[in-house]
């Protein structure tokens, strides 16, 4: 099993680029699928998007939590949000900022069109946790991030623990092969 990769951070490049939509889903989308679900996982996080770990690609996974703890994956290929409804402000956080908490305004419910692991078209309606889930991994695919989306005011009080993050990014950049 091929080692996972770290997740990219902020002040890494890739994360500021517009991934490139899947026009084929094979085998080297099955494998993006398995890297993202198996990072997810052991990051404990709620979702990720390839540009997360280098690939530009429009591909994500989001993770809803069922009362038993369990988790569930949903990988979707080329997403769009085709409608939102309703609007809620919460904390956000992102694997690629770590230890960095928001408040972010988003939709309250979404429809999101896409394609599931296997290329068929699909619509998942989502709530809540998860549809925040959705709008920021979709975010990702267009080089945003949820800091992009917090007021100025609360930006600058961030800043230096933003750079700090910045700083390992370019360590790990320089340590990559
Ligand atoms: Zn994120």
């Amino acid at each position: 099993m091929k080692a996972i990769e770290p997740v990219r951070l902020l002040g890494d490049p890739v994360l500021r680029r517009r991934s490139e939509p899947v026009t084929h889903v094979g085998r080297d989308v099955e494998a993006i699928i398995e890297d993202l679900t198996r990072t997810v996982d052991v990051a404990g996080g709620l979702g990720l998007a390839a540009p997360q770990i280098g690939v530009l690609k429009r591909v994500i996974v989001v993770v809803s939590i069922d009362n038993q703890g369990g988790r569930h994956h949903y990988p979707l290929i080329n997403p769009e949000i085709i409608s939102a409804c309703g609007e809620e402000i919460r904390e956000e956080g992102c694997l690629s900022i770590p230890g960095i908490y928001a408040e972010v305004k988003r939709p309250l419910s979404v429809v999101v069109r896409a394609l599931d692991k296997a290329g068929k078209k699909v619509n998942m309606e989502a709530s809540g946790v998860l549809a925040r889930a959705l709008a920021h991994e979709i975010d990702h695919l267009d080089g945003m991030l949820f800091i992009d989306r917090i007021g100025v005011v609360k930006r600058n009080l961030l800043r230096s623990k933003l750079n700090t993050i910045k700083k390992r990014a370019k360590e790990m950049a320089s340590s990559r092969p």
